[in-house]
This record gives C-alpha cells, structure tokens and sequence, in this order.
C-alpha cells in the first residue's frame, strides 16, 4: 500500500494499478491515467504555498505525480504569458494572449515539462535506461534532461526528421536511431523495445506520469492571469495529451477552490496534411480514422494518435472547435507571429497562430473572450521550412556613402512594389 496522493487508474472500468510503470489496462485495454485524491493535496496547493515555490514548473509539485522526497534537477516551466496586441489587431482579436513556451527551458519546447516529470519517475521506479519515440521535441527533452540526471538514453525517430532536431538530440550523448517509417511505426517499436529491455519509455511505460506534467501549462495561465481562466485556449494537437491535460488542470483548479469555476472553450489547431482529431471534431464523433501524415509541422505529424478520442472528446464538450490549415497556411503564419510580436515559433506555432486566426474570422471566437494561443516549440529548430523566404542581399562596403546608397535603391523597390499594388514588403 502507497501513501502518496495518487494512483494510476484505468480511464474506461476505472481499475486501480497503484503506482507502476505501465500505460495500458490488463483487462480492458484501455490507457491509464493518474489520478489524484485531491483532499489529500488540498492543504498543500493553495495560491500561497504555490506563490512561495520556485520559479519552476515545481511549484505545482503536489499536483504531479512524482516520488515524495524527489529533489527536481530541471527547472523547467514558468515561460511568459504575453499580451499579443500587434497580432491581434492584425486578426481581430482584443485580448489575446501568448503562452509561450517557445521559450521553455531547457531544450525551447513545452516538451521539457512532460520529460521532467517521467524522468523524476524513470528513478524513482529504478530504470538505467530511457528512451522514447519522438517527431523531434520529445527528443531533444529527453537527450538533454537524462544527460543532467547521468541516465543512458535510446531515442528513436523516424528518418526523415528536421536537421536540427537531430543534431539537437545527438548533442547530448544520447543514441539516436533513425527509424525508416513514420511517426507510427517508430512508435510501435518503441513499444516492443520497452517490453524487451526493460527500459523506462517516457511515451510508453511512463506515459501516464509524463502526461499529467502538460497539467503545469494550464495551472501556470491560470496563476499568470491573476487565478481566473480565460474563455478561451487554442492549442495545437499532436497525440492529443496536451489539450486534454490543460482541461484536467483548470478542473483541478477550479475543484480546490484557486479558480472560479468557468466554461473555457477548447480549440484545437492540426496540419490538414495531419488531421486526424480536427476531422473527428468537424464530424461530431470520436472515432479517429488514422491518417498517413504529409506535412511540414513535424512535431504534430501523428497519424493515430493515442489521446485523440478524447482530445475530440473535450473540445465537443467544451462548446470548442477544431481546425486544421495548409502548410503555405503555417510558413506565413509563423511569419506574421514573429513579425507582430517578436516570437520565432516552430512550425506547430505557424499550425496554432493560423488557426487561431481563422477561429476568428470565423466568428467561432469572439473579438473581446480572452483567448490564450499556445505557442509550444521554437523556430530555430525548423529553419528549413523557411529556406528562400528571404534573399541574401549582396554586402556593401564599410562606407556610409554605400549605405546611403543602399536605403536609396530599397526605397525605389519599395515604392515600384508599392504603385505595383503590393500591400506587404519583406
Ligand atoms: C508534442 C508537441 C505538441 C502536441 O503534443 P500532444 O500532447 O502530443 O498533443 C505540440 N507542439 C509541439 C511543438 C510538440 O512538440
Ligand atoms: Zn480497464
């Protein structure tokens, strides 16, 4: 018997598992997720004590499933909550919001929060070993946070992943093994490997811990926003966990009392050439038809996502939408976010910024809610999806008569390009 304020429990017959390494149900199949006893927790996550922790994602440690006396190495979390008036005049929004965790340390995506909390339970339960399957974030998370914890790592992607994903796992010793296949396929080795080896999976044994540390992107807006909620979150979907763990953290929020309680719409944001949650929400089910993915938004290229049912679940509920948009559709959008706001996000923030633009020329936001777009991984990562979107210009020589000349013949193209009818000069 445990005495810890947790257990794992299957979602569908509901039967209880303790505390173990382990993702799916013996009996039925089904995931397991943990479950907290929140009375137990109640004494110790008030906005008091959260406000005296750290300046981390730890300060909501008694609501992540962690081992009682673990001392957290990363400081992961607690990226900024930003106001984006310049985007939002540009799309008809007045009160939008960034949560930006483009910026999220240590390796600039919000994968950092879900590794630490799986890593914290890789010791706990005793693994040497970790690994993952990974479209790029979840792999650099791992290689860098399991380099710190002195842990071996095997991560396994599909071969045809962005250049610097790559470089950004092998940088930190771990072994990367390329995988011919998508997405799926690597996963369902990943599967077979944790089984064999017995290694902690942060994506398939230690799954269940590893998704409820996407709970501290909901709990930090809401602590960022004066402990209210907003209307409104838009959030991009890849097996669909975040969207999910954001509405478990408000529900969890609002049941201790720190919140309000609040009907917050949930929109989900995917690549059109990977959407199978945003078809599931358009045709009202939560049946997802697997797709075989063909789009530049790597990280989200999930074709059979583990948590769709459920993300389509929440989203209907919630009153929410889903909306899926082009590849041309993110490269610009990544461009106009980093243009009106000073934000390079990764192409699964062009996915989210796009949607979130069409949400509202859709009328499905409304110009006024407060809406909060969540930007989840950062451009340096996929510069190649902009390679020949800006020219090089020829150097000039270290002369201000040069550089007079320069500003003279950019002001003549702009003006040609502007009696030509072009709106929008790069
Ligand atoms: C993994 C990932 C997501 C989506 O996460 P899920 O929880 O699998 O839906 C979103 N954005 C980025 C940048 C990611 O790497
Ligand atoms: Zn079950």
């Amino acid at each position: 018997m445990t005495t810890a304020a947790y257990e794992l429990r299957c979602r569908e017959c509901g039967r209880s598992y303790g505390i173990q390494p382990l993702s799916i149900c013996d009996e039925c199949f089904s995931p397991l997720e943990i479950v907290f006893d929140l009375e137990a927790a109640r004494s110790r996550f008030t906005r008091e004590a959260i406000a005296q922790g750290p300046l981390n994602m730890w300060r909501y440690r008694a609501l992540l499933p962690i081992p009682e006396n673990y001392d957290p190495q990363t400081p992961a979390g607690l990226t900024p909550l930003m106001k984006a008036p310049r985007l939002g005049a540009r799309i008809g929004a007045s009160n939008l919001y960034i949560k930006n965790d483009a910026v999220c340390l240590p390796t600039l995506s919000f994968k950092d929060r879900v590794v630490a909390v799986a890593l914290a339970n890789a010791q706990g339960f005793g693994f040497d070993t970790v690994g993952c399957s990974s479209t790029g974030n979840l792999a650099n998370a791992v290689a860098a946070q399991a380099a710190r914890l002195g842990l071996k790592t095997f991560i396994l992607v599909p071969s045809d992943l962005e250049p610097a994903k790559i470089l950004n796992t092998q940088v930190y010793g771990a072994t990367l093994v390329r995988v011919d296949g998508n997405y799926d396929h690597v996963n369902r080795l990943s599967s077979q490997i944790a089984d064999r080896y017995n290694w902690g999976f942060v994506n398939v044994n230690l799954r269940p811990y590893y998704a409820e540390g996407s709970k501290t992107v909901g709990f930090e807006i809401a602590e960022q926003l004066g402990w209210k909620l907003p209307d409104n979150i838009v959030c991009p979907m890849a097996g669909g966990s975040l969207i999910t763990k954001i509405k478990k953290a408000f529900s969890e929020l609002v049941a201790l009392g720190l919140v309000e309680e609040k009907q917050v719409k949930f929109f989900g944001a995917q690549a059109t050439g990977c959407s199978p949650i945003s078809t599931a929400v358009k045709n009202n089910t939560e049946t997802i038809e697997p797709q075989r993915p063909n789009t530049i938004a790597r990280s989200l290229a999930i074709g059979n996502p583990a948590d769709g049912s459920y993300a389509s679940r929440a989203i209907r509920a919630s009153g929410g939408w889903a909306e899926d948009v082009s590849d041309v559709e993110i490269v610009s959008a990544i461009q106009e976010l980093a243009e009106t706001e000073g934000v390079f996000a990764e192409t699964a923030g062009g996915v989210t910024t796009a949607v979130t633009a069409r949400l509202y020329a859709h009328g499905r936001i409304q110009p006024n809610e407060l809406t909060v777009t969540c930007i989840t991984g950062n451009g340096l990562k996929t510069t190649d999806c902009l390679q020949g979107a800006y020219e090089q210009e020829r150097a000039i020589r270290p002369r201000l008569s040069d550089f007079e000349a320069y500003v003279e013949e950019r002001s003549s193209i702009s003006q040609a390009l502007a009696l030509a009818g072009e709106s929008n000069v790069r």
